[in-house]
């Protein structure tokens, strides 16, 4: 029986494999290796992608959150409300520079923050919200922007997951402050390797991120602020370049096979999140919920089908969080998550056929 894979990198890369060789012998030959024309362009392109005013490339998606977080000038003593269900990297951004994440829960359909209980989560510490438009799907902006405003909080979006959605018709990329970025293989848009980014309207905000991501500095050998290395690589920036023009395809492509899985499962024994008439998702996950999500899981890989849990340990959870003293139970909606959510196949090199076997699979073992 052949094998369906979560995510088939190798075919998605194999697609674009002679322009990734061209972009590679352009930075091979040019001789410069860091912030350079590539990377100039690349944040040109991306920002004119986003319909945002300005990009600014960093090293990886994480890094782009704390960037954001220092340029907003949050730090010890400042409270951020981050989703409970999210990758950890939302919440570890906040602590490396010296914040507290303050944990929101979700709604159970869609699995994204709950703007209505933003309220319950707020004290005279809070300094900003940090939404996550998760497995693709924007979060609800429109509330959670009017709360933000009504309080006097930044409102940083980790759209790491969410390249090319848009938001009641506009792409994301500058309806919060300030916008983070990742593109890490797996990611809608992926470089061969680490890469990250952030995209924002406001000027002085994109200046202090490029302060900030060169040690600090604007010219050599003079440091205005304690900075970081944090540059997007030449290299990665021109190999993003090549997949660019290609991530609309590619997000339509996923969006057919959602399509495919949404019509074939709703009679099925599985549960939906709920897609929001107000966006477009970018896909990026596929995600259903089952009571026995551990055997339904088995039993599709037994039929050579791979899926994934994203995730299976909410990070208040972690270890990494003892010292906030959340225990089991404290967030019983990301909590349920965590225990029932089950990624099904998703990518740009997925047919019909391949969604239908996973269709079938469900129907068979649900
Ligand atoms: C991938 C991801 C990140 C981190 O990106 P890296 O480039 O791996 O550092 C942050 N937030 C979310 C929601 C992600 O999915």
């Amino acid at each position: 029986m052949n094998k369906l894979p979560f995510l088939d990198l190798q075919a998605i890369q194999q697609v674009h494999a002679g322009s990734l060789r061209s972009a590679f012998e352009r930075v091979l030959a040019s001789g410069w290796y860091i912030l350079g024309d590539e990377v100039r362009h690349f944040e040109e392109e991306y920002a004119a992608y986003c319909g945002a005013r300005e990009c600014v490339g960093v090293a990886n998606g994480l890094d782009a959150l704390v960037l954001a977080l220092r340029a907003l000038e949050i730090g010890p003593g400042d409270e951020v409300l981050v989703p409970g269900n999210t990758y950890i990297a939302t919440w570890l951004a906040v602590s490396h520079v010296g914040a507290t994440p303050v944990p929101v829960e979700p709604s159970g359909n869609t699995a994204n923050l709950d703007p209505e209980r933003l309220a319950a989560a707020l004290t005279p510490r809070t300094r900003a919200v940090l939404p996550v438009h998760l497995y693709g799907q924007p979060a609800d902006l429109e509330p959670i922007l009017a709360f933000a405003a009504a309080h006097g909080l930044k409102v940083l979006e980790d759209a790491a997951q969410a390249h090319g959605a848009t938001y009641r018709g506009r792409r994301l990329g500058a309806h919060g402050d300030i916008v983070a970025w990742s593109f890490y293989p797996g990611k809608n848009l992926g470089a061969l390797g680490d890469a990250g980014a952030i995209t924002t309207n406001d000027a002085g905000l994109a200046d202090r991120i490029r302060l900030l991501r060169n040690y600090g500095s604007r010219r050599k050998y003079h440091n205005e602020v304690v900075g970081y290395n944090s540059r997007l690589d030449e290299l990665q920036a021109a190999l993003l370049r090549v997949k660019l023009p290609h991530l609309d395809a590619e997000n339509g492509q996923r969006a057919i096979i959602a399509r495919r899985y949404l019509d074939g499962l709703s009679g099925a024994p599985v549960q939906l999140l709920e897609v929001a008439a107000r966006c477009e998702s970018a896909w990026h996950l596929f995600v259903i919920r089952h009571p026995r999500r551990d055997a339904l899981a088995s039993a599709l890989a037994a039929r050579g089908i791979a899926t994934m849990i994203h995730y299976p340990v909410p990070p208040h959870l972690q270890p990494a969080y003892a010292h906030l003293n959340l225990p089991v139970g404290a967030l019983p909606i990301t909590e349920a998550l965590h225990q029932q959510v089950l990624s099904l196949p998703m990518g740009p090199t997925m047919t019909v056929e391949d969604a239908d076997r996973v269709v079938d699979a469900i129907h068979e073992c649900a």
